[in-house]
């Protein structure tokens, strides 16, 4: 069903089953906006789904299901199939990591007794979208003592938001003629968080405060932010969108939104010809680097401990598995916005409602940096899509020369594993609010399942 809008195949009961679907990934990114808090509860519903840690595991067969877990920021989980692993895994790839803004490592400070944290944004974010909107602050503390304190703020019904002021367009005659890119600067993304000073302390008072606010709250000193990992994103839950509830407004769908179609496809599939794989990432938004990033050793590693729990290993089985797999890189596409056509070339757009989007290649100037997918791989994903009825588009970045960008299947091709970037269109990309819509969500969690089962 090649770019057909996607609605009118819903109705009745099947209508239901997608907006239930669509229920349970708005709970899903209203509750997990780091990292850490996506692998979390991804442990949960692999547990929930009968999926064991690999580390408690002496051996496995066919029907085993298993999840890997790397630094509290990557998971892996695996249903076994029925041939060996060096004929190749069906791999769904996703990232959990979405743009956003990091307390610095010495982030307090205190101006005219308000007292702030300094941050330093991560990934691609157009900063004036940043300032005037309530945020919240989540991560970890890790103390000199190996324990760690997890930090939430701003979502609960009666937590206090923090956030980032602007200049009264009053006073802002300077200011506006300043370019977009500059109009808020990086060094200028530094959180409000209080007003109440000390009344015994002369240097800054207020900060004392916090100080004080944070040891009886937290147990943490203001040293104890050297190793802290705290991410601050924009606070509420995600909304339905449009006056028809079509579509899910929504903090981090990129990549969020193919993360937890990709885990509930593979959650929901039972036992394939292939060992079957949905792996969520970290870092893509900074270029997928890092221990936890896709460019990690970690994945490959994790694959080698799957073999030698199923068979005697060898590095040849290991690179055979590898070489032999198959992966959609479960990563966004922008959506064509009308509001913007111009940026993009209409034949070759993504559109809100026309399912899940095929990217053969991303990239910028004349392709570079791209994966560019053969097309015996994409011919054997549309006859995949069109037998059970997936509906499903394809598009490219934008108008040639126009942008561009990049995902992590060039990374996982490097093993010579056919991989293409597969997910769902997005509206107002990178910004503290996307748009997706809740058919879009559905058809590519079908897409994955039809997938994971036909690789
Ligand atoms: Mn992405
Ligand atoms: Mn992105």
């Amino acid at each position: 069903m090649y770019q057909e809008y996607a609605w009118k195949k819903y109705n009745g009961k099947s209508l239901d089953e997608l907006n239930k679907f669509a229920e349970e990934y708005k709970s899903f990114i209203s509750d997990c906006k780091t990292e850490r808090l996506c692998v979390a509860k991804s442990i949960e519903l692999c547990k929930k789904a009968g999926f064991k840690d690999v580390k408690d595991v002496k051996e496995l067969k066919a029907g085993d299901k298993v999840y890997a877990v790397n630094k509290n920021k990557n998971i892996a989980a695996f249903v076994i199939g029925d041939e060996p692993l060096t004929s190749g895994l069906a791999i769904l790839g996703a990232h959990i990591d979405s743009p956003r803004m990091d307390l610095k490592q010495n982030p307090l400070y205190e101006s005219e007794t308000l007292a702030y944290f300094d941050t330093h944004y991560y990934g691609g974010i157009i900063k004036y979208q940043w300032v005037t909107i309530p945020l919240a602050l989540y991560g970890v503390v890790v103390k000199k003592d190996g324990t760690s304190v997890s930090i939430s703020i701003g979502d609960e019904e009666n937590d206090p938001v923090v956030g980032i002021t602007d200049l009264l367009p009053h006073l802002g005659a300077e200011k506006m003629q300043k370019v977009a890119a500059k109009v808020i600067e990086g060094e200028g993304l530094d959180l409000l968080i209080g007003s109440i000073p000390v009344a015994d302390e002369e240097k800054d008072p207020s900060k004392k405060a916090i100080l004080n606010l944070l040891k009886d709250k937290y147990g943490i000193e203001e040293e104890d932010f050297v190793s802290a990992e705290i991410e601050v994103v924009p606070a509420g839950k995600a909304r339905d969108f449009g006056l028809d509830r079509s579509m899910i407004a929504g903090y981090g769908h990129d990549d969020r939104v193919c993360a937890y179609t990709s885990l509930m496809a593979l959650l929901d599939t039972p036992k394939c010809k292939k060992t079957t794989c949905a792996v969520l990432v970290d870092k893509e938004e900074v270029g997928s680097i890092g221990a936890t990033g896709a460019a990690s050793k970690w994945f490959e590693n994790t694959i080698a401990e799957l073999i030698s729990l199923t068979e005697d290993y060898s590095d040849l089985k290991l690179r055979k598995a590898l070489t032999n797999s198959e992966m959609l890189s479960s990563d966004v596409s922008a959506a064509l916005d009308p509001l913007y056509a111009s940026v993009m070339e209409r034949k070759n757009s993504a559109f809100i409602g026309k399912g899940i989007c095929f990217n053969k290649y991303t990239g910028s100037r004349g392709k570079s940096g791209c994966n560019d997918a053969q097309p015996e791989f994409i011919a054997k994903l549309r006859k995949m899509m069109d037998e059970n009825e997936v509906n499903y588009q394809t598009s490219e970045l934008g108008k040639v020369d126009q942008g561009g960008g990049g995902t992590i299947a060039y990374i996982l091709a490097n093993y010579n594993m056919s991989v293409i970037d597969a997910g769902v269109p997005v509206l107002s990309m990178h910004a503290p609010m996307e748009i997706v819509s809740k058919v879009d969500v559905y058809e590519a969690y079908l897409a994955y399942k039809t997938f994971l089962k036909n690789a």
